[in-house]
């Protein structure tokens, strides 16, 4: 991963994805925000009990980052809803819940909040369309990626081989560690046991990925574990009370390749 910082923020980009002309994006750390505690610093969640006044500044200081003026995202649930993303959300308007956020509008930046869970971006280059994932083990369960790559297909044409995908920072198979794996995970996925009850996410993430039609070549795995990289990054496992740092893909609205 490449590192960039732009005024105390600091974020890591996936080489691949940040190559490709048509599209920005950037995986970001929790420094360089205002938030203060438990939530220090660049919390970009108003549901974890943070001061809402903060977040939005933390906020406004990813999309300065990116040079958007728009930035979207949805209530998480960990479930396998889509939002089509056009514009900025009216006022008085509650966000969508969603896990799976799409835009085909440049300069709209989709936002995955995340705290061990992976934000998981895919990219058509040819017909610009763009999408971020919320991505935990409950949505890779339910191959929410899967769902993604077959809603870029259904709905905007997009074929599986022609997109690049870009899994995030969660947690790694040092960290990912499930008692209860037995009841929590489909037989099928015991194989991605590292060690007992030990599972590599960043492995099945890249085959659910693959199994979708997207080529290997084009899949990208940042390999960063969320709960061993407490300066980086927020982690529920580790910390139970904190924030959740974000994850950004926009369409820059350049020229098609
Ligand atoms: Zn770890």
């Amino acid at each position: 991963m490449q590192v960039g910082h732009s005024h105390g923020v600091k974020y890591y980009l996936f080489p691949r994805l940040a190559a490709l002309p048509g599209v920005r994006h950037a995986v970001f750390t929790r420094q360089g925000g205002v938030s203060r505690g438990a939530f220090a610093s660049l919390n970009i969640s108003f549901g974890v009990g943070d001061d809402p006044g903060a977040v939005r500044e933390n906020r406004r200081r990813l999309a300065a980052a990116l040079g958007l003026t728009t930035l979207r995202s949805a209530r998480q649930v960990h479930g396998l809803g889509a939002a089509v993303i056009e514009g900025p959300l009216p006022a008085g308007q509650p966000p969508e819940t969603a896990d799976i956020l799409l835009t085909t509008r440049p300069g709209l930046g989709l936002l995955i909040a995340g705290a061990d869970c992976q934000a998981v971006m895919l990219y058509d280059p040819g017909r610009q369309v763009a999408a971020n994932v919320h991505c935990g083990w409950r949505g890779q369960v339910q191959d929410v990626l899967g769902r993604a790559v077959r809603l870029l297909k259904v709905e905007f044409g997009c074929r599986p081989e022609d997109l690049h995908a870009a899994i995030g920072p969660g947690l790694g198979p040092c960290c990912a560690e499930f008692v209860n794996y037995r009841r929590e995970f489909p037989r099928e996925l015991w194989d991605y046991q590292v060690r007992p009850g030990y599972f590599d996410l960043w492995r099945l993430s890249t085959d659910q990925l693959a199994a979708a039609g997207v080529p290997p070549g084009r899949i990208e795995c940042a390999r960063l574990c969320t709960r061993c990289l407490p300066e980086d990054f927020y982690s529920y496992r580790r910390e139970r009370t904190t924030g959740r740092h974000g994850a950004v893909i926009a369409l820059s609205g350049a020229p098609r390749p």
